[in-house]
C-alpha cells in the first residue's frame, strides 16, 4: 500500500490525521489476519519515528525518505513525490522484495503508484479518500475563500489519470463511484464499491450513566457530540449556529444542553478553533461548548455512548468513519446529506440527514432527536448498530478487498 501523507500509526484527531490513517491501519491489519503480507509506504515525517515497524502479524509500515523529516501541510507535499518514488524503489531493491499488487490511498499516492506500478509491472488499485473535483466545487459554492485554481487543476487532472490508468478503483461509497464516473470520465465497471469499516470490539454501546461517569459529565446533561478534525469543511460553525437556534426556539428544555467537541485544538487546528470560539461568543453560547482535545478509540466509545446525539455537519465528506463509530455505540446520528454520509446514515432509520451548511435545518433535526420519545430513539439506535455490524466491519471489508485484489492479479496474469 502507498499512503503517502497518512501514516497508519499516527494518532487520529491531530494534524491532518484522520479517516485515511484509520482506514489504512485497519484494512492492513484485517488483510494480515486473512493471510496477506502488507507493507504500507508512508512519508517519514518525524526524525523520532523508526524506518520500519511491524504493526500486525503480516503488516509493516515503512517510512519513506521524501522531503524534510517534519510535518508539512498536505497540499505542499506534491513537490516531494519524485523522491518518494525513488526511495520506495530503492527499498524494494535493497531488501529483495516482490509485490503482487499496489493499493494507493489519496491522489498523491496514486501519482506515485502509477510510476511504481509501471516500473515494477504490477497491477494497481486506487482509493481516493477525497475527490479534488467535489472538494473544489464545495469550497467554491460555500465561498469560504477562493480555492487555489492551479493546484486543483493539477490535482483533478492527476485524479483523472489515476482513474483511467489504474487496474481498478476501490471506491468507498456508491455516491463516490457516481462522482468518479461523472467527473473523471471512466466506466463504472472499473470501480468496485467497498466501504470502510469499524472495529466492533472497540466500538460498542456502554451504559449511559457509566459512560458519563467515565468522561466526567453529569447524568442530567443533554449532550450533543462532535468528533473529528477541527477544520472548516467539517461544518462545526454550522453546528454552533444550529445549537444557538435550538436554545432560542425553546422547543425542548435546554437548561443543561452542552456541545462536546472532541478533536485536537492545537497546531494547524488552532486557527479554526479561534474562529469557532469567536462565533460562539458572538451567539452568546460560549459556555455551552466544551473542547475536550483529541481522544483515542478506547476513550471515544465512552464519548459516543454518553452522547444523546452525534452530529456530523460536514460540507463535504467522501466517506466518514465517525458516524459508523457512533452508530456502533448505538448513538443516533445527524449528518449532512453529502457524499458517503448518504450511504452510511440511512435517513430516518439509522439517524437523520440534513442539508449541509443550513443551521435552521440542523437545529430542527437536533430538536427532533433530543425531544423524541425513548422508544423512537431506541429503535434508531438498534437499527444503526445492526446496519454497522452487518455492512461495515473490517473483517467483511477486508474479505471484499481481498477478492478484488485476487481478481485484479489474476486478470494481469492472464493478459501477460
Ligand atoms: N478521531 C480520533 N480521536 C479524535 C478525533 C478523531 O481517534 O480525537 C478519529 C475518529 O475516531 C475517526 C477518524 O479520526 O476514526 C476520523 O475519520 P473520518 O472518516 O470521520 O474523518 P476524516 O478525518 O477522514 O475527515
Amino acid at each position: 500500500m502507498i499512503s503517502e501523507h497518512a501514516d497508519p500509526l499516527a494518532r487520529p484527531g491531530s494534524k491532518e490525521v484522520g479517516g485515511q490513517n484509520v482506514y489504512v491501519y485497519n484494512l492492513a491489519r484485517a488483510l494480515s489476519k486473512i493471510g496477506w503480507e502488507v507493507d504500507v509506504f508512508t512519508r517519514w515525517d518525524n526524525p523520532n519515528k523508526q524506518r520500519v515497524i511491524k504493526f500486525a502479524q503480516r503488516a509493516r509500515v515503512i517510512r519513506v525518505k521524501s522531503g524534510p523529516r517534519h510535518y508539512i501541510p498536505r497540499d505542499e507535499l506534491y513537490k516531494f513525490l519524485p523522491d518518494f518514488v525513488d526511495d520506495v524503489v530503492s527499498f524494494k531493491k535493497e531488501n529483495n522484495l516482490n509485490y503482487d499488487l499496489i493499493h494507493t490511498h489519496y491522489w498523491m499516492s496514486g501519482w506515485c503508484g502509477l510510476k511504481i506500478s509501471s516500473l515494477w509491472d504490477v497491477p494497481m488499485v486506487a482509493t481516493y479518500h477525497s475527490l479534488g473535483y467535489v472538494r473544489f466545487h464545495t469550497l467554491k459554492a460555500f465561498k469560504k475563500h477562493s480555492p487555489d485554481n492551479d493546484f486543483f487543476r493539477k490535482r483533478i487532472s492527476w485524479e483523472k489519470k489515476i482513474a483511467q490508468l489504474s487496474d481498478s478503483v476501490l471506491s468507498t461509497s456508491p455516491y463516490e463511484r457516481e462522482d468518479i464516473t461523472k467527473y473523471y470520465g471512466v466506466s463504472s465497471h472499473n470501480i468496485a464499491v467497498i466501504p470502510a469499516g469499524i472495529d466492533a470490539k472497540t466500538y460498542y454501546p456502554i451504559n449511559k450513566s457509566v459512560a458519563r461517569r467515565t468522561i466526567q459529565r453529569p447524568a442530567d446533561e443533554k449532550i450533543v457530540l462532535y468528533v473529528g478534525r477541527i477544520e472548516w469543511r467539517k461544518g462545526i460553525g454550522t453546528l454552533i449556529s444550529a445549537l444557538a437556534k435550538v436554545i432560542e426556539a425553546k422547543k425542548i428544555d435546554t437548561s443543561n444542553l452542552k456541545l462536546l467537541i472532541v478533536g485536537r485544538t492545537v497546531g494547524p487546528e488552532k486557527k479554526e478553533v479561534k474562529r469557532l470560539k469567536q462565533l460562539a461568543q458572538h451567539l452568546g453560547i460560549a459556555e455551552r461548548i466544551i473542547y475536550t482535545g483529541s481522544k483515542d478509540a478506547s476513550q471515544l466509545r465512552h464519548y459516543y455512548s454518553a452522547a444523546d446525539v452525534c452530529v456530523v455537519p460536514s460540507y463535504y465528506e467522501p466517506f466518514g468513519i465517525v458516524p459508523l463509530e457512533a452508530m456502533a455505540c448505538g448513538t443516533p446520528v445527524i449528518a449532512s446529506k453529502v457524499g458517503g454520509l448518504r450511504y452510511t446514515v440511512k435517513n430516518k432509520k439509522a439517524g437523520l440527514l440534513v442539508p449541509p451548511r443550513n443551521p435552521k435545518g440542523l437545529s430542527r433535526a437536533i430538536n427532533n432527536i433530543l425531544g423524541n420519545e425513548d422508544h423512537y430513539i431506541k429503535s434508531v439506535s438498534q437499527y444503526a448498530r445492526d446496519v454497522v455490524l452487518k455492512e461495515f466491519v473490517w473483517p467483511a471489508v477486508a474479505k471484499e478487498a481481498s477478492n478484488l485484489y485476487k481478481k485484479i492479479i489474476n486478470k494481469r496474469l492472464t493478459t501477460k
